[in-house]
């Protein structure tokens, strides 16, 4: 814990060259966790909202055996830049935890991080209120 405080600390010195009282200030600051580090330099960074601003929610149902699922996608990590196009590019298997089957989901963004194109081998995409839906699938063989 105390290693993690003192980098954090060294990471904010050493991007803005604080005054040395400042300096004192970070490190005895009670960054006791990780999270509530990570939410002090997102703030200190004006990353906008503390909560998980980086995630971007990807809803998908599988095609073989039907299961919804809800995937995380980091911003910062997960999305790559798109030096041809402009934006940003995103590949990602997807394995259904219920049959196994791998799907592959691949997303274009814009130059805001909002998806402009979608596609997923092996699986549909579902919006939101699709995937929130508790009502079975309407199967195409019902009835
Ligand atoms: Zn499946």
């Amino acid at each position: 814990m105390q290693g993690q405080v003192a980098f954090v600390a060294q990471m904010i010195n050493a991007a803005f060259e604080l005054p040395r009282r400042a300096r004192c200030v970070m490190i005895v600051m009670d960054v006791s966790d990780e999270r509530r580090a990570m939410s002090f330099l997102k703030r200190l960074f004006g990353g906008g909202e503390p909560r998980d601003s980086d995630a971007i929610w990807l809803y998908v149902r599988c095609d073989y055996c039907g299961q919804k699922m809800k995937i995380r996608v980091d911003r910062r990590f997960d999305l790559r830049p798109d030096y041809e196009q402009g934006g940003y590019r995103l590949d990602k298997e997807i394995m259904d935890g219920t049959c196994f089957s791998l799907m592959m989901a691949r997303l274009r963004f814009d130059a805001g991080q909002r998806i402009v194109e979608q596609e997923l081998e092996g699986g549909t995409f579902l919006t939101r209120p699709e995937y929130e839906r508790d009502e079975p699938q309407e199967a195409e063989n019902a009835k």
